[in-house]
């Protein structure tokens, strides 16, 4: 019997990770998702990342990390997230300084001790957020250090040049339960459908001409 190829999938159970994970599934992998608690806003992304793990039946780990110097909008409770007409064209406030170099690391170091061959992160830099840790170059420059450290772990980025639209009709095709799926800064209820997350989501699926289905889910 050969043996899977494996990958780490980083996952916060939003639209893009979410997508990327089905996607890493379609291509033959056996994927560990790493989740992270960087004592974030709400606790919501995690539950659903959870929930959506379960239902793969991908092995997962949660990494626990405090960042004391922390002054962002995601990890500073005090701050409000801000709401614009239109996307932010600098870096918002909502950047959490070195998330993703923060988190591919752990990716490495999971990635290493399972012997996966592949991190799999759903970064695009279409419709984003302007986030400096989510560019071709980033990644790019990632993918060297895993080269100088002599591993032969590549990070994929498959929705890197795909717009939203693009991402959630991909994803439908791979049968992601964007029902159980997360994307909204604020912790509600509800989605709150103004901050720039819930914004791009709401995009992507009218442009795409799709019903969102976690909208309308009591
Ligand atoms: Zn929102």
């Amino acid at each position: 019997m050969s043996k899977a190829k494996k990958a780490v999938i980083l996952f916060s159970g939003g639209v893009d990770s979410t997508t990327v994970l089905y996607y890493a599934i379609n291509k033959g992998y056996k994927c560990s998702c790493l989740l992270f608690d960087y004592d974030q806003r709400h606790k919501k992304e995690i539950k659903s990342a959870l929930k959506i793990a379960k239902v793969v039946k991908a092995e997962h780990s949660i990494v626990k990390i405090f960042l004391p110097w922390s002054n962002d909008v995601l990890t500073n409770k005090d701050k409000k997230v801000p709401v614009h007409k239109i996307l932010p064209k600098s870096v918002p406030p909502t950047y959490v300084p070195g998330r993703n170099a923060l988190f591919l690391s752990y990716a490495l170091s999971y990635a290493q001790s399972i012997k996966a061959e592949a991190i799999f992160i759903g970064v695009n830099a279409v419709d984003f957020s302007n986030y400096p840790d989510c560019t071709a170059n980033f990644i790019k420059a990632y993918n060297g250090v895993l080269k100088a450290l002599n591993t032969k772990i590549a990070v994929q980025t498959p929705l890197l040049k795909m717009n939203k639209a693009q991402i959630v009709k991909l994803g439908m095709k791979l049968n992601v339960p964007y029902e159980h799926t997360w994307t909204c800064y604020n912790g509600y209820s509800k989605p709150c459908m103004e901050c720039d997350s819930c914004k791009l989501r709401a995009k992507g699926f009218k442009e795409a001409k799709l019903l969102d289905p976690a909208l309308g889910k009591e």
